[in-house]
């Protein structure tokens, strides 16, 4: 309760400051430790999705201060990389304890900004916490490898720093991508340049606020904003060596070309169509419960929601339960005590999947619940998609063709779990899939040969937790080190391995060696 009142205190002071102010605050930029006001005669305004009210306005970097941010984490790179590994654990454990402190803030922010619920926003915080909580270990992700290869020679290696690297986010968790990106970038000693999603800067904000308040040097971490122009510096600026996405396919496929076309490593997570397969044998309650929350929740704007159930024989007679499941969600601003779902981020966004909705109608589905059009009386202008359930979708629909990323269920019947894998092995991503059933049997097979990186057995949404990596399959992921985990300290440093010779004092060399040591 008093978790709550804090956040709902944050939504009054900025109703409060929207009221009073002429014009709404703008977003500054984060350069070299200070907040700059940017020159930028290019300005993005962000609405609240519940209400259209402009919450901020986020600018479009300039070149000029493009070029300090880049020069600022390339000076700071060259002291950053020699603190100690120790020092630089010690600001991981103070920047959780600040996170952890600042949470409702943070969550608070989300709200305004992207529109999810007051309780999902905490999740997004929380889930990028345990990400630099996982950074305070960085002393063991570290360790390299040691042996002696012949008499008084050893061969060791070391994981070091790649520079300056830049990380590109997505609109759908201000806080839990950006922790994925920064913490472990500058745990493992290299500095960042980070472009929050335009729509949503204000949780990248307060953590590079937290970051100075702990005492990161200035230039170690660096805010940019901006859409294509800032992405085209960052993807083509020599000093960036790494370039982290998040997002969809056409910034990812263009960003990924054009980072590894300037020789850069990048890795890039992109779209997705997650799948869940119902068996007959399930634990019906269990999974009906679970495809919805995982569907539905934050609007389906989540990059593992499952928008796709693949009922297997007899579990079709199910499709209408998960509709009455789905009835009952209720759909209403963030910051409201009963909201369980709130707005997608953009009338655009919401045209788009109403859209889709109504393709599936022209090409011959049934939809049996029908979200478009709710009314959410205290929010009238709100970007509102109540939740939906198209059944007999077939795979040449365009909603099945396309992310909807919306609070839309789309549902197959099939007659076998064969037939199931195949259907999921045959789309385009391969982001996540799950299984609901009794038998380990099938669970094993499903595992064995589905092609998603996240599997999910009775679980509908696999996301790993920090200690393992996000990963990815097919269209969903290009590159080939994934975030956060052991693979994200990889994507973050370089091996470099080292072969020393100590002889005792009085060995003579008596004539050089010509051919290969071995
Ligand atoms: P988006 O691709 O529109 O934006 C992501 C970033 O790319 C933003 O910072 C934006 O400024 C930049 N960008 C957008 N268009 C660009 C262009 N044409 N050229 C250069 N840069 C561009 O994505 P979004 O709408 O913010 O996020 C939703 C998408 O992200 C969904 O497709 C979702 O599946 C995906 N996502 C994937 C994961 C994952 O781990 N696989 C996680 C979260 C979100």
């Amino acid at each position: 309760l008093k978790q709550y009142k804090q956040a709902q205190r944050y939504q009054l002071q900025q109703l409060r400051r929207l009221n009073n102010a002429a014009a709404p605050e703008t977003t500054k930029l984060f350069i070299n430790g200070e907040y700059v006001e940017s020159q930028s005669d290019q300005w993005i305004d962000v609405h609240n999705p519940a209400t259209q009210e402009v919450v901020t306005r986020v600018p479009k970097a300039t070149a000029k201060e493009l070029e300090e941010a880049a020069h600022s984490a390339q000076l700071a790179f060259g002291s950053w990389r020699r603190t100690s590994i120790l020092t630089r654990q010690r600001k991981m454990l103070d920047l959780q304890q600040a996170i952890r402190d600042n949470m409702e803030r943070l969550a608070a922010s989300i709200v305004s900004e992207q529109g999810k619920v007051l309780s999902d926003a905490r999740g997004d915080v929380m889930r990028g916490l345990q990400v630099v909580e996982d950074m305070a270990s960085i002393t063991n992700h570290l360790q390299g490898q040691r042996l002696e290869v012949s008499a008084d020679m050893d061969t060791y290696t070391v994981r070091e720093p790649l520079g300056v690297v830049a990380g590109i986010c997505p609109f759908n968790f201000p806080a839990m991508i950006p922790l994925w990106m920064f913490p472990v970038a500058l745990a493992t000693g290299n500095t960042c340049l980070l472009k929050p999603s335009e729509r949503d800067p204000g949780a990248a904000m307060i953590l590079a606020e937290l970051c100075k308040d702990v005492g990161f040097p200035a230039g170690v971490l660096n805010i940019v904003h901006g859409s294509h122009t800032t992405v085209d510096f960052l993807t083509s600026d020599p000093r960036v060596r790494a370039v982290s996405f998040v997002g969809g396919d056409r910034a990812g496929k263009y960003i990924y070309e054009r980072a590894t076309q300037n020789g850069k490593r990048c890795q890039a997570n992109l779209g997705a169509k997650n799948h869940a397969v119902v068996m007959p044998d399930a634990n019906k309650e269990h999974a009906l419960n679970a495809i919805a929350g995982a569907t539905f929740g934050a609007a389906g704007q989540r990059c593992m929601a499952l928008s796709v159930a693949v009922f297997v024989g007899d579990s079709g007679a199910w499709i209408s339960e998960i509709a009455e499941r789905a009835k009952q969600l209720r759909v209403n601003g963030g910051f409201e005590s009963d909201a369980d779902l709130g707005p997608m981020i953009s009338p655009e966004a919401l045209a788009r999947a109403e859209h889709l909705v109504q393709s599936a109608i022209d090409e011959g589905a049934t939809v049996t619940l029908d979200g478009r059009g709710i009314s959410v009386p205290k929010y009238p202008r709100g970007n509102f998609l109540g939740p939906t359930v198209i059944d007999h979708v077939t795979t040449q629909m365009q909603c099945y063709q396309q992310e909807i990323f919306g609070p839309v269920l789309t549902c197959m019947r099939v007659d076998t779990l064969d037939q199931a894998v195949e259907l999921i092995n045959g789309n385009r991503y391969g982001n996540g899939a799950s299984i609901f059933t009794r038998s380990g049997a099938c669970a094993r097979k499903f595992e064995s040969s589905v092609e998603a990186g996240q599997v999910g057995i009775n679980v509908p949404i696999p996301v790993p937790l920090p200690m393992f990596s996000f990963t990815g399959n097919k269209g969903s992921f290009l590159g080939d080190t994934n975030f956060y985990g052991r693979s994200g300290v990889n994507f973050y440093t370089q091996l470099k391995t080292i072969t020393s010779l100590w002889r005792k004092q009085d060995a003579e060399d008596r004539q050089a060696t010509v051919h290969m040591p071995t």
